[in-house]
């Protein structure tokens, strides 16, 4: 098969171009700008399965799914007849319904460790509230995070690794006050020997340890064997807590969470994205006596007026109720582990050094000489102009890839074997070009 596609971009140009006027960077969300892939952003309009058709009438298979929500694909009638049967009733009451506790009760019998949870709006709030939590519950201060994981955009967690490797937080961002960043220690992603001699000096200071346990903000990157188990060991060793971010990896990597697939047990899980099924929604929960300290029951403030919200619980409720059982994932993992071997094979015919990582249905590219990637070293020294080509190339094919190299890649269970099939072959053409 020639695959021949002519992509018309006229109006999502003239739609950047007016939003720009009006929205910082033009985007609700910086990544959405293309900056890391150069060009305009595509304008979207409507979707369907595992389709998305932009302002300019070109279709597209979507391989960010909305950054992870989608797992049923767009548009599942089920989802969306839930959300029309509950605009009828009523949008929002901020007052306690049925709803929420039935999402409450399916996520707690789901994920492990999970014993009482609270629902927010997103995974930022639902990382930020864990913390302050965690930072209640254990009476101190410091908290551990890895580099190239991304835990939403709270003070706390927009901080990067000082100059020395054990020394304080430095602001990630301007805005971020130095005084709050010193207590946020950087540690890389999959090193059990600096975990293990952080904790050796200080363990006594710290609060929590927050982590992606499948890190999906630097590309994917799943963890090595052994990591979460020394992260656990130093957390109970020191009476610290272990926060898992699952907001990404929650649903995606097993239907029970990723920590639930390697075996080790939070004390902190922190759900969002797919929880949501695409509407606003995010939570955090765990072990019942740390839960038992947020308010009202407990004094660790924690509020929202459309936390709850009835039309986002019955989105999520009924995505979880398709998703949430030991076999749903099954086939949407192996079209996710016969894309990555496609991509990596058709890559080897072109002579591109092109490795793949997948979890679950979570998956990334990388083009790197190595035959594994496993740290944010390796993934920072990845071929970046060869990933620009590449990025435009799959566009005017029709594949719409997350638009930066440092992003993971999603499926659902709409994509077909004929998509993934189209995808390798498109792929097939491009490497022919780089
Ligand atoms: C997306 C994400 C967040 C932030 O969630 P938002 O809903 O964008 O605020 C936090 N943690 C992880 C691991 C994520 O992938």
């Amino acid at each position: 098969m020639k695959i021949n596609v002519k992509r018309r971009e006229n109006i999502s140009k003239k739609l950047f171009y007016s939003a720009k006027k009006y929205i910082p960077g033009g985007v609700n969300s910086p990544v959405r700008a293309f900056k890391a892939v150069g060009g305009t952003p595509v304008f979207f309009e409507k979707a369907k399965g595992a389709y998305l058709f932009d302002a300019d009438g070109n279709r597209y298979i979507d391989y960010i799914m909305s950054w992870g929500p989608m797992l049923l694909g767009h548009g599942n009638k089920i989802v969306t007849n839930a959300i029309k049967e509950q605009i009828d009733k009523a949008l929002t009451f901020g007052a306690p319904t049925e709803l929420e506790l039935q999402l409450a009760e399916k996520l707690c019998s789901l994920v492990p460790g999970m014993e009482m949870i609270r629902m927010v709006n997103s995974g930022t709030e639902a990382t930020m509230s864990a913390i302050r939590l965690a930072r209640a519950y254990t009476d101190r201060d410091k908290i551990v995070k890895f580099e190239g994981c991304y835990h939403g955009h709270s003070d706390s967690l927009l901080v990067k690794a000082g100059s020395g490797a054990l020394t304080m937080g430095e602001p990630s961002s301007p805005g971020v006050p130095k005084c709050l960043a010193e207590h946020t220690i950087t540690l890389p992603y999959n090193n059990i020997q600096m975990v293990n001699e952080l904790f050796e000096n200080i363990g006594s200071e710290i609060a929590a340890i927050i982590v992606e346990p499948v890190v999906g903000n630097m590309n994917c990157v799943p963890p090595i064997p052994g990591f979460l188990e020394a992260l656990r060991k130093c957390c109970t060793d020191n009476k610290a807590l272990l926060i898992a971010d699952e907001v990404m990896t929650g649903f995606r990597v097993s239907p029970r969470g990723a920590m639930a697939h390697y075996k080790v047990e939070p004390d902190l899980i922190c759900l969002g994205k797919v929880i949501g099924g695409g509407l606003p929604v995010g939570a955090f929960g765990g072990k019942k006596d740390i839960m038992e300290l947020v308010s009202p029951q407990g004094s660790v403030y924690q509020a929202g007026t459309l936390s709850g919200n009835p039309v986002a619980m019955a989105c999520g409720l009924a995505t979880i109720n398709l998703i949430g059982n030991d076999t749903f994932l099954d086939p949407v993992i192996k079209i996710t582990e016969m894309l990555c071997k496609g991509l990596e094979i058709s890559a080897k015919k072109h002579n591109i050094d092109l490795t793949t990582n997948s979890a679950g249905t979570m998956w990334g590219f990388f083009f790197s000489k190595d035959d594994k990637v496993t740290s944010y070293d390796q993934v920072i020294a990845c071929n970046t102009e060869r990933f620009k080509k590449f990025y435009h190339g799959m566009l005017t094919k029709g594949i719409y890839f997350a638009p930066a190299s440092f992003e993971a890649g999603f499926l659902s269970s709409a994509h077909t074997l004929e998509d993934i099939n189209y995808t390798i072959e498109a792929a097939d053409e491009v490497f022919a070009t780089l």
